[in-house]
């Protein structure tokens, strides 16, 4: 079977990994000039490593990633809720915390071990279906048919938009940032921290290397933002990003598939969304190996959706701003605090998918 993969982040290289281990050799394709040196997803959750343990990615991804033991949620200065971030059904503890160029390096050599080769400076400019297979044309200016093609090519996926298949959903107005540093004599490195600044404003700090620290919250400036003093030695990376939260209509139309962000994009609040990439894939790679291409849009579309739904409830929880919300919140809090089940209930959500 003739397979085209377009887009080598974390999506399509898992896809073509889980794929090339059982023998079938998909072409991927990336319009960058190489691989990306962007830190945007620093949580790997144990799901995704159970996923990707079958090619011996995980152990790797173990011996960089930093293993995140708990995680604080504080509202203003006082300490709302802390737990310990352990999952009780998966073998592999925890949520590593990693940059996703070194997620991808590691899933890029991982491939390239197998014997597949990403080709960088190709892009996908369009492509039709005839009869059984489907035609396209890249930017090499090669015509070339394939069985089957697949869209993991991001949040402006040029397969989705030529398959015509509609991205529905909506653009938050409001401008998060972020920043990756090196702090020195930070008392928690293996801890997510969560504080709620004031009424509507959240920051988060998650532990992705020795030293190293992602921020991020819905502010200008989340350094100024963050409440707690930090001894900053270096800062490697600033920015300013804006969210959508969306999902394409179907994953699959025809010979054409989509996944990872191709396929839907939420808020950064809960870490998913390489995460949802990579069990898209996973789930792709069984449904084409099977030959049950059929059961693929249902499944991650049901799938997705859920935790896409869990991860706007909790946005829209930690950065009210009305009164009732606010109330709503601190009960929940509470509750946590008192209640073990629905701290591991968090936990668990936290650490698994
Ligand atoms: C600032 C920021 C912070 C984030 N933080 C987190 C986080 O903490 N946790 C988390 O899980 N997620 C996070 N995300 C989301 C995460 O980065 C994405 O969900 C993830 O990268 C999706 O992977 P993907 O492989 O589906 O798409 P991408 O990583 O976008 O890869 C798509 C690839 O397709 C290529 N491509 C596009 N068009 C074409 C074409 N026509 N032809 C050939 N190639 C093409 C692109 O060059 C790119 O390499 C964050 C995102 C941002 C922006």
């Amino acid at each position: 079977m003739k397979i085209l993969i377009v887009g080598a982040g974390p999506t399509g290289l898992t896809l073509a990994i889980e794929l090339a281990r059982r023998n079938l050799i998909a072409k991927v394709i990336d319009r960058r000039d190489s691989a990306s040196t962007l830190s945007r997803a620093v949580g790997i959750t144990s799901r995704s490593l159970e996923i990707l343990s079958h090619s011996g990615v995980s152990e790797r991804l173990i011996k960089e990633g930093i293993p995140i033991q708990s995680a604080c949620l504080y509202q203003g200065n006082h300490l709302a809720l802390s737990l310990p971030l352990h999952s009780d059904s998966s073998y592999f503890p925890t949520i590593l915390g990693l940059p996703q160029d070194r997620t991808e390096k590691i899933l890029a050599d991982s491939l390239s071990s197998m014997g597949v080769t990403v080709e960088y400076q190709v892009a996908l400019n369009k492509f039709q279906e005839e009869g059984q297979s489907v035609v396209t044309l890249s930017s090499n200016g090669k015509e070339e048919e394939f069985d089957l093609i697949i869209g993991a090519d991001g949040i402006h996926s040029t397969v989705r938009k030529n398959a015509n298949i509609p991205y529905y959903g909506f653009d938050l107005p409001e401008q998060w940032s972020i920043a990756d540093v090196e702090l020195d004599g930070w008392p928690y490195p293996q801890t997510f921290t969560l504080v709620q600044v004031k009424p509507g404003i959240v920051v988060v700090s998650v532990p992705i290397g020795k030293n190293r620290y992602r921020f991020v919250g819905n502010c200008e400036k989340v350094l100024e933002a963050f409440p707690m003093p930090l001894k900053i030695q270096t800062v490697h990376r600033e920015g300013v990003f804006k969210i959508s939260v969306r999902q394409a209509k179907y994953f699959s139309k025809g010979r054409v598939f989509l996944a990872g962000d191709a396929a839907h994009c939420h808020s950064p609040v809960g870490g998913r969304g390489m995460n949802l990439g990579i069990a898209d894939a996973a789930q792709l790679a069984k449904c084409i190996i099977e030959n049950n291409l059929d059961q693929y849009s249902p499944i991650r579309q049901r799938e997705d959706k859920r935790v896409i739904d869990i991860t706007e409830h909790a946005r829209k929880l930690v950065t009210a701003k009305s009164v009732v919300a606010r109330i709503a919140f601190s009960t929940i809090l509470a509750a946590a605090n008192h209640l073990p089940l629905i701290k591991r209930k968090i936990s668990q959500f936290v650490v698994e998918f």
